[in-house]
């Protein structure tokens, strides 16, 4: 991909900021290890006036537009969205090196949000409560929280960055975005088609930089939410700066998930699933079922199915239709993804079976082959730690009551699947699994119709489907008097 002139450069108050020589970074084609692009990052200044102009601009989005106008501002950003989905799936896999089979759904899945949303703004309100016959009674008014800030990882970035500032612009919040300095293109096309939709400026606006650039706002006196998407290392940091003004926190956190397959599932869709659940943008999804619990009976013909398909696909650029798995991220992410494999082969009694090597590398990209490891135990490295990449981690289990004690041993507390025909099995499980989100007989779906969020270290609070309201909501008690005043005092 040719080198564009202009930088990536940070939106604010409804426009890119001017272009300046300073505070320049590069980022790399993952599939090539050659530089793409130049990005901007944004200046102290710049954060400042990022957070200042959101401020400024959130009462008269909440007041003078109502909710009805702000849901069709999200549905016209829906559109242009689709519009454009071709462009945003090219820059979400330049960005990340996911596959355009991948990314080519990007674009419909932001407009689904988008258009959620939208309803939800129509439709969620307070509540009324008699109090005491018809002479008092109570309301809830449900009110934007204000200013808020979003905070981004890198593996799904228009996601995060539609997940998060749909449902704040819908109640009336404004936004000040941040994706990962890896990927900033996606959520520079959100703004443009957030304005051309008629947002009005400053209402939503991104800020490019690293984790200082992140620290900076988290910590600014005038947001009043921070939601953040990453690491557990950083959630925790940013979880202890907000804390410091007393400010909301949303936290979308790490996880190292467990997905069960007992000895009545199709074997087939078992391996399809196991599939899905760790290869599945390379490996570098949060809610990946990396620690694949099989019955010990169907150990074998399972390991053996797998280890055929995953050796059968095809590995490479991942702009090409044919491809199934592109590179990773980084060359960084690539290395401590391989140091993670070679632990797994110097760890106790694991087995290698395939995969796991640094492959075409005459490309000058990060490419790996997806590594399998059976004959793991519980508390094996590469079991306990979350990798982000394509290591799979194999484990026989016996009895219902062993693997959910097993699957509920880590600090995570994300997602986790079950594999069973046994409709009283499935439903008995799930409910005694230690995580926010389950899937039976399926994996790594998240409808925006439904709650996402992480038990224990994986998270805090809820965002999606109706309770994600709450999110980006604060409620306010109204006591309405119609009768007399029942005085105490003479
Ligand atoms: P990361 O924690 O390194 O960075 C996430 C974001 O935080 C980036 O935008 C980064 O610039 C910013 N940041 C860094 N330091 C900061 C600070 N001190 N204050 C504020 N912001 C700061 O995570 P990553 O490597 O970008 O993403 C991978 C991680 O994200 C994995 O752990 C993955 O599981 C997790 N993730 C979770 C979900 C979820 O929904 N639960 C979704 C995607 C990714």
């Amino acid at each position: 991909m040719a080198s564009p002139s202009m930088p990536l450069r940070s939106f604010i108050n409804g426009k890119r900021v001017r272009p300046s020589p300073q505070h320049l970074y590069s980022l790399y084609d993952a599939a090539t290890g050659t530089v793409r692009e130049k990005v901007q990052s944004a200046t102290p200044g710049q954060i400042r006036d990022g957070v200042i102009a959101a401020s400024e601009s959130q009462e008269r989005w909440a007041r003078d537009y109502s909710p009805s106008d702000r849901s069709k501002v999200l549905l016209r950003a829906a559109r242009i969205l689709e519009r454009r989905a071709g462009e945003v799936a090219l820059a979400e896999t330049g960005d990340t090196g996911r596959t355009v089979r991948e990314t080519r759904h990007e674009a419909a899945g932001a407009a689904d949000c988008l258009e959620y949303q939208a309803g939800a703004a129509l439709t969620v309100g307070g509540q009324h409560v008699d109090l005491s016959g018809n002479r008092s009674w109570g309301y809830t008014r449900r009110e934007p929280i204000g200013t808020t800030v979003g905070i981004g990882a890198w593996n799904y970035p228009l996601q995060s960055a539609v997940w998060k500032s749909a449902p704040a612009l819908a109640f009336g919040n404004s936004m000040v975005f941040k994706p990962s300095e890896l990927t900033p293109t996606t959520a520079l096309i959100l703004a443009d088609a957030y304005s051309e939709a008629g947002l009005p400026d400053g209402v939503f606006n991104v800020i490019l930089g690293d984790g200082s650039a992140g620290a900076s706002l988290v910590s600014h006196e005038k947001v009043d939410k921070v939601s953040f998407t990453g690491s557990v290392e950083t959630g925790s940091k940013v979880y202890t700066a907000a804390a410091e003004s007393l400010k909301r926190v949303t936290l979308e956190l790490g996880g190292k998930s467990p997905l069960i397959i007992f000895d009545d599932a199709n074997i087939h869709d078992a391996v399809s699933t196991a599939m899905v659940a760790n290869w599945l943008s390379s490996g570098q999804v949060c809610s990946n079922g990396t620690r694949v619990f099989v019955h010990e009976s169907v150990l074998e013909k399972f390991l053996e199915s797998l280890v055929k398909r995953t050796s059968r696909l095809k590995i490479g650029d991942p702009t090409e239709e044919a491809t199934d798995l592109g590179p990773m991220i980084s060359r960084g992410h690539m290395e401590k993804v391989m140091k993670y494999i070679q632990i797994g082969k110097e760890e106790d009694q694991a087995d290698l079976l395939c995969g796991g090597e640094p492959i075409l590398q005459e490309t000058g990209g990060y490419y790996l082959s997806p590594a399998i490891f059976s004959n793991c135990n519980d508390n094996m490295r590469i079991v306990q730690d979350e990798i982000f990449g394509m290591v799979m981690s194999v484990l026989s289990f016996r009895d219902e009551g062993e693997v959910v004690q097993r699957a509920n041993n880590t600090a995570y507390g994300l997602a986790a699947g079950v594999f069973t025909n046994d409709l009283k099995r499935a439903h008995r499980v799930v409910a005694d699994l230690n995580v926010a989100t389950t899937w039976i007989n399926n994996y790594n779906l998240a409808p925006v119709v439904l709650p996402w969020g992480g038990f224990k270290k994986s998270g805090q609070g809820s965002e999606n489907g109706l309770v994600g309201v709450e999110s980006w909501t604060r409620l306010k008690a109204v006591y309405v008097e119609m009768g007399a005043i029942d005085c105490p005092y003479p």
